[in-house]
């Protein structure tokens, strides 16, 4: 089996000097567990000085990764980050359509699959975020916007089992973002399985799904019991260093 990981997304939070801070703090309190992962997603600003901060501990369960990326790999995009500009700054994984990406910057299907194509271009894992609205949601559409972003980003010709094998996915309902409303462990293997199903098909029973949406000390236990589950990705409840070293430690018993 995978090591489980556990994704910190910062969001618009931390800058250098914090992030120092906050990894220190963080080596401090979490020692390396056999079976999990830790990964960094900071503001692109702050992602040097968390990726070294990563690699002078000597640890290869900890990982820095860029919150969003540029398709294309360098040119005048002003305030864009390509995957090679994030992979010198220590970068080894990339978000990719995450719901604010898609629903406050307007990101759409077909530039999922650009970001895709150019962060394993770059040798940087891809971690899909896939997830329905609320709206969505209450139409009985879950299963259909899954398979849609899925399709567009990881679907056709596009990638081999091989690949896929490496790309991490993570269900992230809209709804469930930030709003401190996480959907019940079985709402979430629901669609998990679907998620494993649409991979197996094409040859990738071992990529990595994710769970993210207001996941909390309190509620971690209960979601990554459900075995679907291969770990979380976490906003809000990753910004406090102490309380995600023992988030990760307790994740999962
Ligand atoms: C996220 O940013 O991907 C996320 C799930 O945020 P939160 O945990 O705050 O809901």
């Amino acid at each position: 089996m995978k090591p489980l990981v556990f994704a910190a997304n910062w969001k618009m939070h931390l800058g250098p000097p914090e992030a120092r801070e906050y990894v220190t703090t963080f080596l401090a309190r979490y020692r390396p567990l056999r079976d999990r992962e830790v990964w960094f997603f900071p503001p692109a600003v702050s992602l040097e000085a968390v990726a070294g901060g990563l690699a002078a501990a000597g640890r290869d369960d900890l990982v820095a990764g860029v919150q969003d990326i540029h398709w294309e790999p360098r040119g005048a995009f002003t305030g864009a980050v390509s995957a090679p500009l994030a992979s010198q700054a220590g970068a080894r994984a990339a978000l990719v359509g995450h719901s604010e990406r898609r629903h406050v910057f307007g990101e759409t299907d077909q530039a999922t699959g650009r970001k895709v194509a150019a962060a394993l271009g770059a040798a940087l894992t891809p971690v899909l975020c896939v997830g329905e609205l609320l709206a969505e949601r209450e139409a009985g559409q879950t299963l259909a916007v899954v398979t849609r972003q899925l399709e567009a980003a990881l679907g056709g010709e596009r990638l081999d089992h091989a690949v896929l094998a490496d790309v991490v996915v993570a269900y992230e309902p809209v709804w469930a973002i930030g709003t401190g409303r996480n959907a019940t462990p079985q709402d979430a293997a629901l669609v998990h399985r679907h998620i494993r199903s649409w991979l197996v098909q094409r040859g990738a029973a071992r990529t990595r799904v994710l769970y993210g949406g207001s996941v909390s000390n309190k509620n971690v236990g209960g979601l990554l019991a459900e075995r679907e589950l291969d770990g979380v990705l976490v906003g809000g409840a990753s910004l406090d260093p102490a309380g995600w070293a023992e988030l990760v430690r307790t994740g999962a018993a």
